[in-house]
C-alpha cells in the first residue's frame, strides 16, 4: 500500500494556501522537521499577503451560498469527512507522529477525536434549536432562530494539530459557516495531509472552492492579518496565553468575536482514601502523555501528607517503566518534545525550580546517542514543589511534575486554585464529601473537574475550555456550537393593534 507521502505527492513542494481545487503559495518555504531526528520531512511554500487576500475572498463569497444549503446536507457533507477520516486513519496518525513527535496510538486517537466530532456535528446539523416565547403582547409571538455567522478563522497550536481544527470546523460547517485555518508552522504537512484527505469530498458534492481553507505562514504576517481581518467574525484561537492576550485585544479592538482556547496548568489532588494504583496510572498518563505536551497535562500532584511518601516511591517506581523512543515503534510510551527549544526551555525551568527550592526526585536529563541525538529527548522529571514557588505558577509545555503536600482539603483546594490558569482539574478519593467539594462552587476553578479520572483525555461531547488565563473559550460538543452561529430574536404581530413592549402608550393623548 503507498504511504500517504506518496498518495498525496507530500514529499514534493507544497502549496500553503488552498481553498480546494485552488492550491497556490509564493510566500517563504517553510521547512517540515521532524523532531524525531531532526531530519526534513518535506517543504512548503507558504501563502503570501496576495494568496491570504485570494484565500479569504474566496470564503467570503462562498459562504454566501454554503450558508443556503439546508443544515441536515451540511451535516451530511460532514458525515462524508468522517468516512474519509476513517479510511486514512492510520495514514494520517503518521503524518502526525512524524511531524510533532506523538506515539503512534495517540496519534491514531487524535484523528479518531476527528471522527468522533464529524459524527457528534452531524446529529447537531439536525439540532439548531432556537426557543419559542411567550409574548406579553396579546397575538404577538417571539421566537430566536440562529443563523450562520461568516467565515470563521480558526489558528492551531502544535500539539493537537489537527483533534482541535476539527472540533471547530465540523461544528462551524454544519453552521453554515466556511472556515479559514492558520495551523500552527510545527505542523504544516499534517494540515495539507487532513486538507488533501478532504477537499475531494467537498469536490464530489459538486462545492466550488472556498468552503474549508488554509493559510499556512508566519504567526505575524499571515497570523496577524487574520486576527485583523474585519471579513472574519469570529476567530477561534488555540495557543499560549500569551498568543491569546494579543489575539484577545486585536479581535476586540475591531469588536470581533473570540474563542480562547489556551494554556492549563492542570493539578490533581491525592486524598488519604484515594485508590492509590488507580491514581498512579491516571496521573503517568496525564503527566507523561504526549510527552507533557497537551494543554491538559498533569502538571501538579498535590497529595495529602499521611501517604505523600508512599505515593511519591510508587509515582518514580511507575516513571522508570515509561519506554522512551521512536514513537513509531511499539511499547515506546513518550516520544520526543517538539523541538529543542522545548527541552532547552525544560532544562531552564529545572534550574529556575532549584534555584527557588525545589528537588529533583526522578528524570529530567536529556537522552543522547543513536537515535537520542536529534537532542530532543528527555526523561519524564518528578519534581518536589513548594505550592508558592513562582515556577509553579507557569504552564513549562514539557513532561515535569510538581509534588506538592497538603495537609487538609481546604488547604489542597486553595493550592489547587492558586494559579493563574483554569483549564482542567481532578481529584482521586473514595469520600464523597470531598469529591462533592471539589465540584461544587468553592471547589476546583477549572473548566473541567474530573473525579477518579485524569485531567487530560477529553472526551468531545462536553465542552472543553478553562477559566481564568485559560481564555474562557468552549468548544466540542454540548452547546459549543451558539459560538458559530449568530443569534436572532423575532417578534411577530398577527393582531390588528400596535401595542408597545412595557404598557407604552405613544402619542395617544
Ligand atoms: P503558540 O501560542 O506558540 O502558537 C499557537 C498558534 O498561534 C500557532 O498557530 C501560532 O502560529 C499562532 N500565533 C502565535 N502568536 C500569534 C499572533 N500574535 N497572531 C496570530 N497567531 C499567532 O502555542 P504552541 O506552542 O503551538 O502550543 C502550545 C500552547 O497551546 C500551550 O500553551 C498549550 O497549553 C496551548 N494549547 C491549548 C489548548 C486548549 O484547548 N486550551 C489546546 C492545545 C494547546
Amino acid at each position: 500500500m503507498k504511504s500517504i507521502f506518496e498518495k498525496y505527492d507530500l514529499t514534493t513542494e507544497q502549496a500553503g494556501a488552498g481553498a480546494g481545487e485552488a492550491q497556490t503559495g509564493s510566500g517563504d518555504i517553510l521547512h517540515s522537521i521532524s523532531p524525531i531526528d531532526l531530519q526534513r520531512l518535506g517543504n512548503i511554500r507558504c501563502a503570501s499577503t496576495q494568496d491570504y487576500e485570494n484565500i479569504v475572498d474566496r470564503a467570503v463569497k462562498t459562504f454566501a451560498n454554503w450558508r443556503m444549503v439546508p443544515a441536515p446536507k451540511r451535516g451530511e457533507i460532514v458525515r462524508q469527512i468522517g468516512d474519509a477520516l476513517r479510511d486514512h486513519k492510520k495514514p494520517l496518525a503518521e503524518v502526525i507522529s512524524l511531524e510533532v513527535g506523538k506515539i503512534r496510538p495517540e496519534a491514531e486517537g487524535e484523528v479518531q477525536e476527528m471522527i468522533d466530532m464529524a459524527d457528534f456535528a452531524v446529529g447537531q446539523s439536525r439540532m439548531l434549536y432556537g426557543l419559542t416565547l411567550h409574548s406579553e403582547r396579546p397575538d404577538h409571538r417571539m421566537y430566536e432562530q440562529w443563523h450562520p455567522l461568516g467565515p470563521v478563522g480558526v489558528i492551531t497550536a502544535f500539539n493537537f494539530p489537527v483533534a482541535v481544527w476539527a472540533w471547530n470546523a465540523f461544528i462551524a460547517l454544519v453552521c453554515g459557516d466556511t472556515v479559514i485555518w492558520k495551523p500552527s508552522s510545527k505542523a504544516a504537512l499534517t494540515a495539507i495531509a487532513t486538507m488533501k484527505i478532504i477537499w475531494p469530498v467537498l469536490r464530489d458534492n459538486g462545492l466550488s472552492d472556498g468552503v474549508l481553507n488554509l493559510v499556512i505562514g508566519d504567526r505575524t504576517t499571515i497570523g496577524g492579518r487574520l486576527v485583523q481581518d474585519t471579513r472574519v467574525p469570529l476567530i477561534s484561537a488555540t495557543g499560549s496565553v500569551a498568543m491569546g492576550r494579543h489575539v484577545a485585544g486585536a479581535v476586540a479592538s475591531r469588536l470581533g468575536r473570540t474563542i480562547l482556547e489556551l494554556g492549563g496548568n492542570n493539578a490533581v489532588i491525592v486524598a488519604p482514601s484515594a485508590d492509590l494504583d488507580l491514581a498512579i496510572r491516571g496521573i503517568v498518563f496525564g503527566a507523561v502523555g504526549t510527552a507533557g505536551q497537551r494543554c491538559t497535562s498533569i502538571r501538579r500532584v498535590i497529595v495529602h501528607k499521611d501517604i505523600y511518601d508512599n505515593f511519591c516511591r510508587s509515582l518514580v517506581h511507575a516513571y522508570q517503566q515509561i519506554q522512551i523512543g521512536h514513537p513509531l515503534d511499539e511499547d515506546v510510551h513518550m516520544g520526543p518534545l517538539i523541538d529543542r527549544q522545548a527541552v532547552a526551555k525544560m532544562q531552564a525551568v529545572l534550574k529556575v525550580l532549584t534555584d527557588q527550592g525545589g528537588r529533583v526526585l526522578y528524570g529530567g536529563e536529556i537522552l543522547s546517542d543513536g537515535i537520542f541525538d536529534s537532542g530532543t529527548y528527555v526523561t519524564p522529571c518528578i519534581a518536589e514543589a513548594g505550592p508558592d514557588m513562582e515556577i509553579v505558577r507557569e504552564e513549562t509545555f514539557a513532561p515535569i511534575l510538581y509534588v506538592i503536600k497538603y495537609d487538609d482539603i481546604g488547604q489542597a483546594l486553595r493550592f489547587h486554585n492558586s494559579v493563574p490558569q483554569g483549564l482542567s482539574s481532578a481529584i482521586f478519593t473514595r469520600d464523597l464529601q470531598e469529591s462533592e467539594l471539589f465540584l461544587s462552587q468553592r471547589g476546583s476553578d477549572c473548566g473541567i473537574a474530573n473525579v477518579n479520572v485524569g485531567t487530560s483525555g477529553a472526551e468531545i461531547g462536553g465542552a472543553f475550555g478553562g477559566e481564568k488565563d485559560t481564555g474562557g473559550g468552549r468548544e466540542a460538543g454540548s452547546d459549543a456550537w451558539k459560538s458559530y452561529m449568530r443569534r436572532q430574536t423575532s417578534t411577530i404581530n398577527w393582531s390588528n393593534e400596535l401595542p408597545l413592549a412595557q404598557g407604552i402608550e405613544f402619542g395617544s393623548g
